[in-house]
């Protein structure tokens, strides 16, 4: 029999699902120290680790949720209207700058931001990648039972904004972690900076990139929305590897920068071509879809099929409230089954775990049931869930019918 400290505990349950195997009815996850030790079946584990503290669980555990992109910053903005067939992407973000302008409070956005935090936890995530350029909602952003990675993401469109953001950078702390926006958005040097700066304090550099035909069409030289956009916002002069782009797509572009690493996140990935997505799978970089974003702003589905192809496996995000119904990653699933039905649904859940702790470089601690993984457990509970005989059927259910009836956290404590 296997020795265990004092705090070690035994969660049973009719089913455990642990993402990186097969779910396991009639389960268990012992715990022991804020981390799992073992996962396995409920009678294997007690045979082995014999007189452990045993609490027994309804319904089904699995790991915390990941929340791979989302701004936090915008959740005291009232939903920005959706964009007419008619509209553009460069409509919908005009709408948004002016909204922002029109009810900025410095007062309500932190307590929006802090309000959409806890609700991101009741909803079942563990992880959460926020990115935001509001100071006011920088820091002091914490909660027991999620952990929030706060990106502070730069914008340079004009040499003079370039100035200013390559002064302020130089002049962060180590601890305030930067990203930037977009390559429309972003001039050349600001992004290797960035980049060389996320090396350096080694974490994920996450880019909003290929979210529309527009932002495509822009880099390569053609006229698109973003063509005035930019010359409205005396950003005339943005420097376009129109070249590059012609030649070879986006990703080329980032590779010509230096972008292209296995620590680069991309979000969105609406648009990559056959040869992007092969250029991404060659260094392993990852991508974040935020499928419930896309639709609200009408840019069209990911090519997920072939992104799962080349041994992709893209996380799942929300994106903010300004361009998403709600902020829920069970709404995600059920949109990417909808909008893929031929993907296996057991492939939909480990993009809402798995895929983004790796993106984030945090799968030792996050995204599966397995040893060595924190002690976060979701217990999640719903009828439908409790009808489920069959393994196939519960993960058809967990992924494609939305936010279960209940959902609790067990913290790896005993009586917890
Ligand atoms: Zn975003």
């Amino acid at each position: 029999m296997s020795p265990l400290p004092e705090s070690s505990v035994l969660y049973r349950a009719p089913w455990v699902v642990p993402v990186v195997k097969p779910p396991i009815v009639d389960g268990a996850v012992l715990c022991a120290g804020g981390r799992i030790v073992a996962v396995g079946r409920a009678s294997r584990l007690q045979q082995e680790f014999g007189d452990v503290d045993v609490q027994d669980c309804d319904g089904v555990l699995l790991p915390g949720l990941v929340n791979a992109h989302c701004h936090l910053e915008l959740s005291y903005l009232d939903q920005v209207a959706r964009p007419l067939a008619t509209e553009t992407m460069c409509d919908w973000i005009a709408a948004l700058l002016a909204e922002r302008a029109r009810q900025h409070d410095f007062g309500a956005a932190p307590a929006a931001a802090r309000q959409m935090l806890r609700e991101q936890h009741a909803a079942g995530v563990a992880l959460l990648l926020d990115i935001g350029n509001d100071e006011s909602c920088l820091a002091g952003f914490s909660l027991p039972g999620l952990e929030r990675v706060f990106l502070l993401e730069c914008l340079a469109p004009t040499e003079k904004a370039q100035e200013n953001v390559l002064a302020r950078v130089a002049r962060l702390p180590d601890d305030l972690l930067t990203t930037a926006h977009a390559l429309y958005s972003t001039r050349p040097e600001v992004l290797q900076a960035l980049k060389e700066r996320a090396d350096r304090l080694g974490h994920c550099f996450s880019l909003h990139l290929a979210e529309s035909v527009d932002e495509i069409m822009f880099l390569g030289g053609e006229k698109s929305c973003f063509t005035d956009f930019m010359a409205e916002r005396g950003a005339g002069d943005f420097p376009l590897p129109v070249a590059t782009m012609r030649q070879a797509g986006v990703t080329a572009v980032l590779a010509e920068m230096g972008l292209l690493a296995e620590n680069l996140l991309c979000v969105h990935g609406v648009h990559l071509s056959e040869p992007d997505l092969v250029r991404l799978a060659q260094v392993r970089a990852s991508i974040c879809l935020c499928p419930g974003s896309n639709r609200f702003l009408r840019v069209g589905r990911a090519p997920l099929a072939q992104m799962l192809g080349l041994g992709l496996l893209p996380a799942l995000g929300t994106d903010s409230i300004t361009s998403n119904e709600s902020l829920d990653l069970w709404q995600e699933m059920r949109i990417v089954r909808e909008d893929h039905p031929e993907t296996d649904p057991a492939t939909v859940l480990a993009m809402a775990t798995m895929a983004g702790a790796r993106a984030m470089g945090r799968a030792d601690d996050y995204g599966s049931l397995a040893p060595g993984q924190r002690a976060q457990i979701l217990q999640v509970m719903s009828p439908d869930l409790c009808r489920a005989t069959r393994a196939t059927e519960l993960i058809d259910i967990l992924t494609g019918t939305g936010r279960p009836e209940t959902i609790s956290w067990l913290s790896g404590n005993p009586q917890s």
